[in-house]
C-alpha cells in the first residue's frame, strides 16, 4: 500500500474507524475522481487535497434502499425531495419502485392507464438527472401481460433488472374494496389487477434473462385477509393490533410458500419485499432447501416497532401491518442468522393524515388514502440504535444487510454497498453516540415518519456521494443533479469495477 501515500487525491477521511462485514478496524478511505482509491490504516493513506479528521466516528459504506416508493405526488418533486432526505440516514444509493400509470399523474382515484414503461421510463430517467441527490435505479411494477412481456426490452434498453409483483393487490380495486381498503388498487395503479397467467410470463422473463434480474414479491393474500376483515370489524376492535389481526402472518406465508415453486419452476430469483411474519421467514427457509433461489429484505418498522408502542399509535397503520414483540424478535434472529438476506425501507412519502381515517378498522376506509410512511433518514440509525446500541445486532452484519447485501441483489456490488478500491466513493460517517429525536425538524420532512416522536441513538454526521460531500453536520449540502440513474448489466450478479 506504501505507493499510494506517493499519491495526491481529491479527499481523505482519516482517523475514524472502518467498517465492512469482515470487521471493524482503524483507518480511513481515499477517493478521487468519484471513486475509492485505497482503504487503509493512516500512515498508508495519500495526501489529500481536503483531508477529514472523523476521530472517534465510524466509516460505513453508504447505505443501499433497494424499497422506496416515489411517486404519490408529483414524481421529479417526490424524486427532488426524497433524495434529498436520504442523505440525513445515510443513503446514498436508492431503488424505487414505479407504476407506468403514476408516472407524474399523481396519487388520486382517476382511473390510472396500466401503460408500457416505454411510454414513461423517459421522463423517470430525466427526473433523476434533473433532480437527485443521490443515485437512483429503478424497479418495474408489472401488472400487465405486455409488461410482462417487455422485460426483456426493458433490461436490455433500461438496464432495469428488479420486478415488482404486487400480490397484495393482484385482485385490483374489487378485492381492496372487499378488504376495507376502498379504490386503494387505484391509487396504486393497478386498478383492474392482474393474475396467475401475467405473473407467470414475468417469471419466465426473468429466469430466462439471468442475473442479475429478480422478481419482487409483496407477499399478502388479501383474497383471504377480506374474510378477517369482515370478523375484525364485526368484533369492533379498533386498536392496532385489530389492523394486524386482517392479515396475519400466515398470509405472507401462504403467498411466499406459492410463488417460490413458481420461481423454482421458471428459474427466476425470488426477493420477498417486507417480510414481517415469523411464518414468512420458516417459508423462505423451507423453499431454500428445496432448492428455491430465494431473498428476502426486513423494514426497521417491522423489526423496531410493535402494536402496542403509542406512539406511533394511527400512525402505525401500515400495509403490512406491525406485529407482536415476540414475531418482531424472531425476525431480528433472522437477520442476524441469514434467514433475512438484507434490509430496505419502503418508504413512501404520505402525510400523517393519510394513513389515520376514522379508525384502525372501519366499514368505510375510502379515507384511508396510504400505506406507509418515510423511513430513509431514520433507516441506518434505527438499525444502530435498536440493534447495534442494544447489542441486538453487530455493527459487521448492520452493514453487510444494509450496504453489501441490498447492493448485491440489485446487480449493483461491489460498484455499491462496498469500501473497497474501484468502488464507487460513496461513505457514511456515523456518531455511534449522538442522540437525535426522531422530529420534523431533525428529519426535515413534513410527512408520516417512522420512529416519530421517538430518540435514536447512532446517526449520520456526512453522507458522501462519489466524492460529493450531500450531508454534513445536519445539514443537506448536496445539489440536485448530484445523483445518477444507475442502469444494471447483464450477464453477473457483480457489477465489474475497474
Ligand atoms: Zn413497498
Amino acid at each position: 500500500m506504501d505507493r499510494y501515500t506517493e499519491l495526491s487525491v481529491e479527499l481523505v477521511l482519516k482517523n475514524g474507524r472502518i467498517v465492512t462485514p469482515e470487521g471493524v478496524f482503524p483507518g480511513g478511505v481515499a477517493i478521487n475522481e468519484g471513486k475509492i482509491v485505497v482503504v487503509a490504516g493512516d500512515p498508508n493513506l495519500p495526501v489529500g487535497d481536503r483531508t477529514i479528521d472523523v476521530e472517534g466516528k465510524h466509516i460505513l459504506p453508504g447505505v443501499v434502499d433497494p424499497h422506496t416508493h416515489p411517486g404519490k405526488r408529483d414524481f421529479a418533486t417526490d424524486i427532488m425531495n426524497e433524495s434529498s432526505v436520504a442523505t440525513i440516514g445515510g443513503t446514498t444509493t436508492m431503488g424505487a419502485i414505479i407504476k407506468s400509470s403514476r408516472m407524474g399523474s399523481g396519487w388520486s382515484n382517476d382511473p390510472p392507464k396500466q401503460v408500457s414503461y416505454k411510454e414513461t421510463f423517459p421522463a423517470a430517467k430525466k427526473a433523476v438527472e434533473d433532480g437527485a441527490l443521490i443515485d437512483i435505479f429503478y424497479n418495474f411494477a408489472i401488472a400487465t401481460d405486455e409488461q410482462a412481456l417487455e422485460i426483456p426490452f426493458y433490461a436490455k434498453e433500461y438496464g432495469v433488472t428488479s420486478y415488482k409483483f404486487y400480490l397484495g393487490y393482484m385482485g385490483g380495486n374489487r378485492i381492496t374494496r372487499r378488504r376495507g381498503l376502498g379504490l386503494f388498487a387505484s391509487r396504486l395503479g393497478i386498478p383492474d389487477g392482474f393474475d396467475d397467467g401475467t405473473i407467470y410470463l414475468g417469471f419466465e422473463s426473468i429466469g430466462k434473462l439471468g442475473p442479475p434480474c429478480m422478481a419482487h414479491i409483496h407477499a399478502e393474500n388479501t383474497f383471504i385477509a377480506r374474510i378477517f376483515f369482515k370478523r375484525i370489524l364485526k368484533e369492533g376492535r379498533g386498536d392496532m393490533a385489530g389492523w394486524s389481526a386482517i392479515s396475519p402472518g400466515w398470509l405472507e406465508a401462504i403467498h411466499i410458500r406459492n410463488y417460490a415453486y413458481l420461481a423454482k419452476m421458471t428459474g427466476a430469483p425470488l426477493y420477498v419485499v417486507h417480510i414481517n411474519s415469523a411464518e414468512g421467514v420458516d417459508q423462505v427457509l423451507k423453499a431454500r432447501a428445496d432448492g428455491t433461489e430465494i431473498y428476502a429484505e426486513a423494514n426497521p418498522q417491522h423489526l423496531w416497532i410493535d402494536e402496542t408502542q403509542d406512539p406511533p399509535g394511527m400512525y402505525g397503520k401500515l400495509t403490512p401491518p406491525i406485529r407482536d414483540r415476540a414475531n418482531n424478535d424472531k425476525l431480528v434472529s433472522a437477520l442476524r442468522d441469514g434467514g433475512i438476506f438484507c434490509m430496505g425501507t419502503d418508504h413512501v412519502p404520505s402525510m400523517p393524515d393519510d394513513n389515520v381515517g376514522p379508525g384502525f378498522v372501519t366499514e368505510d376506509m375510502e379515507v384511508y388514502r396510504g400505506a406507509g410512511g418515510i423511513g430513509m433518514q431514520t433507516h441506518l440509525p434505527s438499525m444502530l440504535s435498536e440493534g447495534v446500541n442494544k447489542g441486538r445486532l453487530s455493527l459487521e452484519r448492520t452493514v453487510e444487510v444494509c450496504c453489501k447485501n441490498s447492493a448485491w441483489a440489485a446487480g449493483l456490488y461491489p460498484k455499491k454497498g462496498a469500501l473497497i478500491a474501484g468502488a464507487d466513493g460513496d461513505v457514511v460517517v456515523v456518531d455511534m453516540k449522538l442522540t437525535k429525536k426522531v422530529t420534523q425538524e431533525t428529519i426535515q420532512s413534513k410527512f408520516n415518519a417512522f420512529f416519530r416522536e421517538r430518540e435514536l441513538t447512532g446517526w449520520p454526521v456526512m453522507t458522501i456521494l462519489r466524492g460529493n460531500i450531500v450531508f454534513e453536520d445536519g445539514q443537506i449540502t448536496g445539489k440536485p443533479g448530484t445523483g445518477k440513474y444507475l442502469p444494471r448489466k447483464l450477464g453477473s450478479q457483480l457489477y465489474p469495477v475497474s
